[in-house]
């Protein structure tokens, strides 16, 4: 983790370096402080959150937050006992579970989190001075994984290899 943050920060050195301007969208996550590349309308802001997560935990706790406050206040007490009453009537028809949520499965994109892939493409888009599509970024992260993938399977070549000549 250490060694990826390491290399995350020397790529956004560089960037910094080729595109000064971007300094201005510089911005710290209150929470866990890393640096990252903030939206240009929150330049300046200090209580953002970052894309790698911490965002996204904000997102969560305020929902969790409002749906506690909406419980709380009487008209939601009030729908919620109906709801409760609804739910204890044996004579109610079962709700259908909610079908699963396909869309984050859609091939290429399974492994990836939206949020970050939003921020990649994002990033970029004002590295390039153009707007990046999310096929783009989808593209370019699948070629990196397998440059990757290759890269590793040559070094796993090349220890067999040396096994070989040198068995313990
Ligand atoms: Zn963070």
């Amino acid at each position: 983790m250490a060694a990826l943050v390491l290399e995350y920060y020397l790529l956004l050195r560089s960037v910094l370096r080729a595109k000064p301007r971007l300094r201005a969208c510089l911005s710290r996550c209150r929470h866990c402080r890393i640096f990252f590349l903030a939206d240009p309308r929150n330049a300046g802001r200090r209580d953002l959150g970052c894309p790698f997560g911490c965002r996204e935990a904000d997102r969560k706790r305020q929902s969790t937050r409002r749906s506690v406050a909406y419980y709380r206040d009487p008209v939601g007490k009030r729908k919620k006992s109906a709801l409760n009453q609804r739910r204890t009537k044996p004579s109610a028809p079962k709700p259908q579970p909610a079908a699963p949520d396909t869309s984050v499965f859609q091939p290429g994109s399974a492994q990836w989190d939206e949020a970050m892939l939003e921020h990649v493409r994002m990033v970029s888009s004002w590295i390039e001075g153009r707007r990046v599509s999310r096929n783009e970024i989808l593209e370019m992260l699948a070629r990196v994984l397998r440059q990757r993938t290759m890269c590793r399977r040559r070094k796993i070549d090349q220890a067999v290899a040396w096994l070989k000549e040198h068995p313990p």
